[in-house]
């Protein structure tokens, strides 16, 4: 092996490792930034030894080159503009729509090598070639839908038409059958067409049917596709770092699909069959309507919050909607100034994504010693003064401790077991699984219907009349 081999060698393997370290260091959200850091400056080491490669083969032409490096810098471009304008509740569209970007290029990458090899492959590189065209086209069609869905182009309300179903099943039949001819190098070109329409076809039939409640736990799954796929482009081209690259996307994508699965009690063959959830149902009920609630003004707020010892923010996603992260520190800030004990208890899936609220509560700077997982507040909140919900909905309905109703199963935070409780959201609509919620029924809960960045502004300035 000559010297420049070896150089390459070692850069990709620094580059996986400072992958996997960086996977290790995204665990907590103190070190998760440096993380990203150094996952980055491993993904930057593997691309520029993939294009000394290049220079060194010498086989690119001038034309390929220009295609190149228009590629990534519009691509660069483009990506670094999405990610810094994004609104954290937007989060999930994007994700989807760059595994739609990974899965679509790594079925790309198996096209052209299938298209431009000269005579037959062998059985090793065909059987990942037909798996990366079959695994890549069904992510890019399934990850657009679920973009679109998130992003209101597509409706989020599961969508079944009359045969959609069967539709699925033909698309499948034909998908397995031209797999299994792409993978014994049969069939030619046409086998390989059949096999990315079929492809894209079943992607979009499998996440029609789906309602938008669970596109989070789709997109994850679409995340460990999309890893799986460059996992393969990376055998079909022999490139080392492709294949530990998309294997730890795949299998990190893999873990956490199943633990946002458990954190509903649902399994994902469940969730994949679809029909579950409204879409996003706000604003069903008027604000006064539906039942014996009990409305709060901002100064019985602030005289709950200023004279507790014990308050828990329990943030949903009504908190990121209306990006009133800030605005829920400040009142905190205030609170303990007083010396009352706050902290932030936060349900894994409270939000649309995993970790949603950590991320929020971390840009509006909340020291992370005060946010608590459900499984260390859950027992804590029988001594909690005030329990302070802002836009959470489904996280902490008490129904899903019963069998019967859509979120039976699904770990809680147990709001309804502090002496009192605050919720603020904007009416008595439901949350994404669609249902009511008797907390808001509870005798010892106070409603507060405004938008979560408005009612936390009023509390605040109602605390500061109230203690001068
Ligand atoms: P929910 O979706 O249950 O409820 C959010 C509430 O926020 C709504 O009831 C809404 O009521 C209120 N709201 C919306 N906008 C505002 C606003 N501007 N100001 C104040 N309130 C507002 O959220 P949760 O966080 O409790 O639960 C998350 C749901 O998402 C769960 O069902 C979970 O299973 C699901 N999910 C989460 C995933 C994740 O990874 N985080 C993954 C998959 C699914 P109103 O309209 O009356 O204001």
């Amino acid at each position: 092996m000559s010297t420049f081999d070896t150089v390459i060698r070692l850069v990709y393997l620094a580059a996986a490792t400072l992958f996997v370290i960086g996977l290790h260091l995204m665990n907590s959200p103190v070190t998760a930034r440096r993380g990203n850091l150094l996952s980055g400056a491993g993904m930057t080491g593997a691309i520029l030894a993939t294009v000394a490669v290049l220079i060194e083969a010498g086989s690119v032409g001038v034309t390929a080159w220009l295609v190149v490096v228009a590629g990534t810098a519009v691509g660069s471009v483009a990506g670094l503009v999405a990610a810094r304008r994004v609104r954290m509740t937007a989060m999930p569209q994007l994700v989807s729509l760059f595994n739609a970007a990974g899965g679509g290029a790594a079925a790309l990458v198996a096209v052209h090598d299938f298209t431009h090899a000269a005579g037959s492959h062998g059985v090793q590189v065909s059987i990942p070639l037909a798996l990366d065209v079959l695994i890549g086209a069904v992510t890019f069609s399934g990850s657009l839908i679920a973009s679109g869905k998130l992003h209101g182009w597509v409706p989020g309300q599961p969508i079944l038409f009359p045969g959609s179903r069967a539709v699925t099943i033909v698309a499948a039949a034909v998908m397995a059958v031209a797999t299994v001819m792409v993978a014994a190098d049969s069939g030619g070109l046409a086998a390989l067409v059949v096999l990315g329409v079929a492809a894209l076809v079943f992607g979009v039939t499998m996440v029609l049917p789906i309602g938008g409640a669970d596109m989070p736990v789709v997109i994850s799954l679409l995340n460990a596709f999309t890893g799986t796929a460059v996992a393969m482009a990376g055998f079909v081209i022999g490139n080392t770092v492709l294949i530990t690259a998309g294997a730890l996307v795949g299998a990190s994508g893999a873990i956490l699909t199943k633990l946002m699965a458990d954190a509903m009690n649902r399994s994902i063959g469940n969730i994949m069959i679809g029909g579950f959830g409204t879409g996003d149902a706000t604003a069903a009920i008027a604000a006064d309507g539906g039942g014996q609630v009990r409305t709060l003004s901002a100064d019985d707020a602030a005289i709950q919050l200023a004279y507790a010892s014990k308050v828990v923010i329990v943030p949903g996603y009504g908190l990121a909607a209306a990006q009133a992260q800030h605005q829920a520190q400040e009142l905190a800030a205030l609170l303990e100034s007083r010396g009352v004990d706050v902290s932030y208890a936060i349900h894994p899936v409270a939000g649309r994504m995993p970790g949603h609220m950590n991320v929020l509560l971390a840009e509006a700077n909340v020291p992370y010693s005060q946010l608590k997982e459900m499984e260390e507040i859950n027992p804590e909140f029988p001594q909690v003064d005030v329990a302070l919900v802002i836009g959470a909905n489904d996280v902490t309905n008490p129904a899903a401790r019963r069998p019967g109703s859509a979120i039976s199963g699904m770990p809680i935070l147990d709001v309804d077991k502090a002496k009192s409780v605050i919720v603020v959201k904007r009416s008595m609509g439901h949350g994404y699984a669609g249902i009511d919620n008797e907390l808001y029924t509870d005798p010892k809960t106070g409603m507060y219907f405004a938008d979560a960045k408005k009612a936390l502004s009023e509390m605040t300035a109602a605390v500061k009349v109230l203690v001068g």
